[in-house]
């Protein structure tokens, strides 16, 4: 049985909003410690480029941002340590985490474990993120400017996605496998009405073609079993979902309906000295920059929060 540690305040997830919230921590004197968990450094360590976080107007590709975000917090004296939480006791105060290394006892906890998007689960498509495969067209849209791009899904996401990628590209598949939307009546219609954008009904993507980018997808109609390959589409956004990752916290902490942790506007969950920020409480932006502002939010709410507790 390994050693329980006490600490001021804990940080559960090493992405933007965790790392953020250690800087502030740190620089406060709050003596965080993080736990990086299995991506260290988060979702973004596996995009190639990012052009929309301010500051690098070359644009500065997802590893290495978080690297420095990293070496920021170590420089800080903000402690990184590179296990992953497995369960945690968030009943009554002192709050317990258990991780494979080690057991944590605290009053304030930031909950900051991120969301991952839904995968459609196709050969190769784990390697051809960045190269032609997205789940994020805020994010990406604008590497495909006059080229032809397929969106999947049929809720709200998915149309959004698609007609925000009309003011780039040529042309916009939506591959939906039902014969209607999910998403509102107003979003449909402009999806509809948009001479950009092609819906193909009940259809799926079975395959994607090229070596080490797009070149083409594999489509097929799931009430015909027809297959047609679309040579020219060079990016494919998957707009199915997003799954935060709350599992650990499921009997713990209050959830939305949709998996989310639930905050009030200073970043508290229901549970008095908790906080979430980042993906993991915010289903409506998911970026690198609000991610690290709520990060940031919540640190200075946590440092609050241990004044009055003092
Ligand atoms: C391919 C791709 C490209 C993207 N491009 C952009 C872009 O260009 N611009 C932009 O602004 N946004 C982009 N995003 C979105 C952006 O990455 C996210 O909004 C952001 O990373 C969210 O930060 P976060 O800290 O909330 O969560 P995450 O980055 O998801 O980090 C979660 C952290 O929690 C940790 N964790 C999870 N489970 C546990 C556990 N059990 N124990 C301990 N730790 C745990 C993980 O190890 C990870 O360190 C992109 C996303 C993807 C997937």
């Amino acid at each position: 049985m390994t050693e329980l540690q006490q600490e001021k305040l804990v940080i559960i997830g090493g992405g933007p909003a965790g790392l953020t919230a250690a800087i502030y921590g740190a620089r406060a004197g709050l003596a965080p410690i993080v736990l990086m968990g299995p991506e260290p450094g988060g979702q973004i360590t596996i995009s190639s480029e990012i052009e929309n976080f301010p500051g690098f107007p070359e644009g500065i590709n997802g590893f290495d941002l978080m690297q420095k975000m990293i070496e920021q917090v170590e420089k800080l004296n903000g402690r990184l340590v590179y296990e992953v939480v497995e369960q945690v006791r968030f009943a009554q105060k002192p709050y317990l985490i258990q991780t494979d290394g080690g057991q944590y006892q605290t009053e304030t906890v930031i909950v900051s474990t991120g969301a991952s998007p839904r995968k459609l689960g196709l050969l190769r498509e784990r390697d051809l993120i960045g190269s032609g495969i997205s789940y994020c067209a805020t994010c990406d849209g604008a590497f495909f400017k006059e080229q032809v791009v397929a969106v999947v899904g049929g809720g709200d996401v998915a149309l959004e996605e698609a007609y925000y990628l009309t003011k780039f590209c040529a042309k916009v598949y939506i591959i939906h496998r039902r014969d209607q939307f999910r998403g509102t009546q107003i979003l449909i219609e402009r999806v509809k009405n948009n001479p950009k954008i092609e819906i193909l009904w009940d259809s799926e993507v079975k395959e994607l073609l090229g070596e080490n980018k797009l070149s083409g997808i594999i489509v097929e109609n799931n009430r015909n079993g027809v297959q047609t390959e679309l040579k020219d589409v060079r990016g494919l956004f998957i707009a199915i979902g997003y799954l935060p990752n709350t599992d650990l916290f499921k009997n713990e902490l209050e959830l939305s309906k949709k998996g989310y942790i639930v905050t009030d506007r200073k970043y508290m969950t229901n549970k008095e000295g908790i906080f979430a920020a980042g993906d993991v409480q915010d289903p409506d932006y998911r970026q690198i920059i609000t991610s690290a502002g709520a990060g940031a939010a919540a640190a200075i709410e946590a440092g609050r929060y241990i004044d009055r507790l003092n």
